[in-house]
């Protein structure tokens, strides 16, 4: 009866979809740093004084240090200078450091973070793409999580094949559109596209839903960011929902957001049962945002630039 696809070996019992990072695929506490598996040496030009860490999203300070955002944030909640010249320094003085910069630690190859089962090798900033949409672990874990409990996304949505009733693959109806009935194509009504070498496959287009990290960067503590929210625990939705971007935003600049797409969490806060006003306080936070979003990617895929590798299943030796 049961025809999935899913790999036979059980999850390690530390391991679970609940506790692991949606942006770096470890364990480690919500407020800690990320963790990557670097395979190069790093630049010291690179690395944080902070954390000795390269660099994840670099802050420079008016003295011309660069840290972590995460790490100065915490630094500067209890102190107010610079922790390489104790120069007197406050978060809202730093700016993100140069696209070039940006790109240089983008480009740092790392490991996925599930090395015993998936081998792939790819730049730091593949790394949550390949997570959310190649890694047959990543893929796994949520599948596992999904049987226990149908997280609510799925309940609002609702099912997407009305017609679909077979039972088999009642656990992966819910995240794909299956281009085919046909109980006889398997590869069509599992998503298991790792099998699948071709970029066109359509299992890769087939995902409704994917959950995403989106930064946005308040230039100035007050400046609106143009996103217009609806929903909350003391409304009939209950989730926060984008309803609106309006033009000229932060928002519609970055490109990355559209309406409908439901905001999980902010800054590692969870909007998952939180009143409407409280979802507005906690967008108002100044500078940096990391918002977790579902998003729905009907049959096409939106973001072409953080998707464009072709999907492969051959792991380098
Ligand atoms: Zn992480
Ligand atoms: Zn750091
Ligand atoms: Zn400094
Ligand atoms: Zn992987």
């Amino acid at each position: 009866m049961a025809t999935t696809e899913i790999k036979a070996s059980s999850s390690p019992a530390a391991l679970s979809w609940a506790r692991v990072c949606k942006e770096c695929g470890q364990q480690h506490e919500g407020q800690d740093t990320h963790l990557y598996e670097y395979q190069d040496e790093v630049d010291d030009e690179l690395v944080c004084h902070i954390c000795l860490q390269p660099l994840i999203r670099p802050m420079d300070t008016p003295c011309g240090h660069t840290y972590c955002f995460h790490c100065l944030s915490n630094f500067l909640k209890e102190k107010d200078f610079c922790p390489v010249d104790r120069l007197r320094l406050q978060l809202h003085q730093c700016r993100p450091s140069s696209l070039l910069v940006r790109n240089l630690l983008d480009k740092l190859n790392v490991m996925c973070p599930h090395y015993a089962e998936c081998q792939q090798q790819m730049q730091r900033c593949e790394l949550q793409p390949h997570l959310h949409n190649r890694c047959p672990v990543f893929r796994r874990l949520r599948e596992e999580a999904e049987k226990r409990k149908r997280p609510s996304w799925h309940e609002l949505k609702g099912r997407k094949n009305d017609g679909e009733s077979s039972g088999d693959d009642k656990h992966s109806a819910a995240l794909s559109r299956n281009p085919s009935r046909d109980p006889s194509e398997p590869g069509l009504i599992n998503p298991a596209y790792e099998e699948m070498d071709d970029d066109n496959t359509p299992q890769r287009s087939s995902l409704v839903a994917e959950a995403n990290v989106v930064e946005l960067f308040r230039e100035e503590p007050e400046e609106d960011l143009g996103l217009r929210i609806v929903g909350g625990r003391d409304t009939p939705l209950g989730n926060i929902v984008i309803q609106e971007i309006i033009r000229d935003s932060i928002t519609s600049r970055d490109g990355r957001l559209a309406p409908g797409d439901h905001i999980l969490e902010v800054n590692d806060v969870s909007l998952a049962s939180v009143p409407h006003a409280r979802a507005i306080t906690v967008l108002q936070q100044p500078a940096l945002l990391r918002l977790t979003v579902m998003q729905e990617k009907g049959f096409k895929i939106r973001d072409q630039r953080s998707d464009q590798q072709p999907s492969t299943s051959t792991a380098p030796q």
